[in-house]
């Protein structure tokens, strides 16, 4: 199994992969070992599938040596390119969209079935998945965090986007399930959930908002932290952050994805919201809660963006001091509103500016990350550093990257971490009793 692209992949992935285990199946790391081969695709960007395309074709190799071997495409790419993938790749044996990989299993019982392409045809289509319907535990790398869906899809439509179109409208997730699943998650020893959606903030279920949902989980689980991703910056309530601020689960991060400082751009990609808005909840964030920090993304090189425009987005860089951002140059996405527009940012006008605004970003997050020597804070370890192998790694409630000395013992355990160096990505602490 390969994944490309969000959490939401990787978490439709690992649940595959445990459904696939509890019908008996095994994961081998080397493909030429594999029967089936899965590659969980993402269409964001083109790159993206770029990608994902030339993996196949290294698959295919493989098939060529074993005709048995199952080639199957999953998840975005497969639903937005449909028959036209299989058409291009006749050796393709399934292709699946992201609300039929759960019939993988039921497809390999019956693999003489002839209909190979499983995608949602209409918007309808998405709505009759009955999505939610099977409860699968994720197969997870580590066993101390996971994800949990709480949504899935998106009625966004920033025009830039593709995500609505291969992931469906939003659905919401029956809060008792993922309350239920986050208990079930702690009971076998994880310390920490992510929820995840594409809007976590819009989530509604009979009558409970996100901020009601952060709330029970924190009263009726056994977990120890909750973080969420991603949050929108137009349904970001008070309620929400007043809880964010008050209920001790629920982390001091918040992911607020900006994607530009124009106010004219943000308008063309129908964000809903200016950059005054944006300006104005960082403030009341700051405010309200304490030691928390921000991340968000941004898209340099959106059809007409000029130098004025990039340099607001600059602007509000330094202003809002981001602790870290992931930040991507615009690519045209087939089927989108901004299809319809021109791309003249030429490509290396986006690659000028995407280095401009990593190098200020590199250096805002060392200056805040610099703030924090001589502090102290909880970190729950998860993994042996792969730098260092004497060390471990783990993150703090704000989703800080910590590296830390330590025996064994430290595996799992939210530790108090002084720290005593840092970088633009990563703090070096040593423990405290
Ligand atoms: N729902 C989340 C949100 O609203 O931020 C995540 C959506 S997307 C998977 C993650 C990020 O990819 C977006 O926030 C945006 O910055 C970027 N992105 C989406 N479409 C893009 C495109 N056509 N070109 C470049 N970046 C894009
Ligand atoms: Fe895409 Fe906008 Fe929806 Fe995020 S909120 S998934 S960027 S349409």
């Amino acid at each position: 199994m390969q994944t490309f692209g969000c959490q939401m992949n990787v978490y439709d992935s690992e649940r595959l992969l445990s459904l696939l285990l509890s019908e008996g199946h095994r994961i081998t790391r080397n493909p030429e070992e594999a029967d089936i081969i899965v590659l969980n695709t993402c269409s964001v960007r083109e790159r993206a599938e770029r990608r994902a395309l030339g993996r196949l074709s290294d698959f295919y190799r493989f098939k060529q040596k074993n005709p048995d071997v199952m080639l199957v495409v999953t998840g975005c790419m497969a639903q937005r390119m449909g028959k036209d993938l299989t058409g291009m790749m006749p050796y393709l044996d399934m292709v699946l969209g992201p609300d039929q990989i759960f019939q993988l299993p039921a497809y390999l019982q019956n693999s003489k079935d002839n209909s190979r392409v499983a995608v949602c045809s209409s918007r309808e289509d998405f709505d009759s998945q009955k999505i939610w319907e099977q409860e699968i535990l994720p197969e997870r790398k580590t066993p101390f965090t996971s994800f949990a869906a709480i949504s899935r899809g998106c009625n966004n439509f920033c025009s830039y986007c593709v995500v609505p179109y291969v992931r469906g409208p939003e659905r919401h997730r029956p809060i008792h399930q993922i309350v239920r699943e986050i208990q079930l998650l702690a009971e076998s020893g994880c310390k920490e959930v992510s929820l995840i959606g594409q809007n976590v903030n819009s989530y509604k279920f009979e009558g409970k908002d996100f901020a009601d949902l952060l709330q029970m989980a924190s009263d009726q689980t056994n977990i120890d932290w909750i973080r969420f991703v991603t949050s929108h910056p137009k349904d970001l309530s008070e309620k929400l952050i007043e809880k964010i601020a008050t209920l001790p689960k629920t982390c001091e991060h918040i992911h607020l994805p900006l994607q530009s400082g124009s106010d004219r751009i943000l308008k063309k990609m129908n964000r809903k919201y200016t950059s005054q808005d944006y300006l104005k909840l960082v403030e009341r964030i700051n405010e309200r809660i304490e030691d928390v920090s921000l991340s968000t993304d941004i898209i340099v090189g959106f059809p007409t963006e000029t130098r004025e425009d990039f340099e607001r987005t600059l602007d509000m860089m330094k202003k809002v001091e981001f602790d870290s951002a992931f930040m991507f140059r615009y690519s045209v996405r087939e089927g989108t509103k901004a299809a319809s527009f021109v791309d003249d940012v030429p490509e290396e006008e986006k690659l000028g500016r995407l280095h401009i605004l990593i190098g200020l970003q590199k250096e805002i997050s060392k200056k805040k990350n610099l703030r924090l020597l001589g502090k102290t804070f909880q970190v729950l370890v998860d993994e042996r550093s792969r730098k260092d192998k004497d060390k471990w790694k783990g993150k703090t409630k704000s989703n800080k990257t910590v590296i830390v000395e330590g025996n064994e013992d430290v595996l799992g355990k939210i530790v108090t971490v002084k720290i005593n160096d840092a970088d633009s990505f990563t703090l070096f602490g040593t423990l405290q009793e």
